[in-house]
């Protein structure tokens, strides 16, 4: 008799979980039911900010739903990588990350979220070289005036960056590092605001992506002092890097990624890979990015695998050079 109570309850349960996988995967079917919200962590008009505005388009066509842009900032990118990671299990809601999500890890001593486990990987999507700036009259101007001038005004330099946790900060932090020179930052909630401040004269460096910046190096708005990859931009073929003039092997490129909350259906992670592809396929998104210098990812990078590979290796690489730089959040 209790033998047969058991195997009731037991089959009464295991139904419940196939209702429920069931009606899991009729919602899966339907996705999206609603407009679907890319989350970015820094403030509107920056260089995240604006690929995720440029991919939203086509991604509205894909999708057969709007997909809508929101800036939800602070704490590096962490805010709003806790409110993916804490958000209903329907994709929805889709966080667009840049490499601050693989070092908030090694700079926040406790996060509210697990990088490698709240998530489901959507995969890689472009990668953004950046260059170092200066104020339009600041007097150095080129990379070996701006040692001189660091050197003889070593207390009142400033250096922008969007927040602890931007890669702007993770860039100046490897540059004032390399300088043996500790300079005074300045973060803001993102570039846009960052920037605009460079602009007016307001603060003296910023080193940040040519998705923002190489519109006022083109214009001569500011003054343009070297690039952060190994080898030249196609862009910038004249100008060098600052590993070319002294800062052996610096190198910092903003890749970013798509996310969304661990123990979303795989056909929803599936629609938002192949909307995703689909935009980064458009011709006027192609034209866009390449104007700026942004680089599509690879096609086996646009995968979940690709992007969790990527997250994993940069959190190794980042880590100890975060930990050596003594360069804590908190
Ligand atoms: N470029 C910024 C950073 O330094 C963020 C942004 O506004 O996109 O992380």
């Amino acid at each position: 008799m209790k033998l047969t109570s058991n195997l009731q309850g037991l089959l009464a349960a295991s139904f419940s979980v196939l209702i429920l996988a069931f009606s899991n995967l009729v919602h899966a079917e339907d996705y999206p039911t609603k407009p679907v919200t890319i989350v970015v962590p820094f403030s509107a008009g920056g260089p995240t900010d604006a690929v995720a505005r440029l991919l939203s388009v086509p991604m509205t066509k894909f999708m057969g739903q709007t997909v809508i842009v929101e800036n939800t900032v602070g704490a590096g990118g962490t805010i709003a990588a806790n409110r993916v990671a804490k958000s209903p299990k329907d994709g929805h809601l889709v966080l667009f990350h840049h490499i601050g999500i693989s070092t908030a890890p090694a700079l926040y001593s406790k996060l509210p979220y697990d990088t490698l486990n709240d998530f489901e990987y959507i995969g890689q999507v472009v990668n953004a070289p950046m260059t170092l700036i200066g104020r339009p009259n600041l007097p150095a101007n080129n990379f070996k005036e701006l040692l001189v001038y660091i050197q003889k005004n070593k207390d009142k330099v400033t250096l922008a960056n969007a927040g602890p946790g931007a890669v702007s900060q993770l860039c100046g932090m490897l540059f004032t590092s390399q300088l043996g020179i500790p300079l005074t930052q300045i973060p803001y909630k993102g570039t846009g605001p960052a920037i605009t401040d460079v602009l007016g004269g307001q603060v003296d460096l910023l080193c940040d992506q040519t998705t923002n910046t190489l519109q006022h190096i083109r214009a001569n708005k500011v003054k343009l002092y070297g690039t952060t990859t190994l080898k030249r931009l196609s862009s910038l073929p004249d100008v060098p890097t600052l590993s070319e003039q002294g800062l052996k092997g610096f190198q910092v490129v903003a890749w970013h990624g798509m996310y969304v909350s661990k123990g979303t259906p795989a056909p929803i992670t599936e629609k938002i890979n192949a909307a995703l592809k689909f935009a980064l396929a458009d011709a006027d998104v192609k034209a866009r990015l390449a104007e700026l210098n942004v680089e599509i990812a690879p096609p086996e990078d646009v995968t979940p695998a690709g992007l969790k590979r990527q997250v994993e290796s940069e959190i190794k690489k980042w880590g100890p050079i975060i930990k050596a730089a003594g360069a804590f959040i908190d």
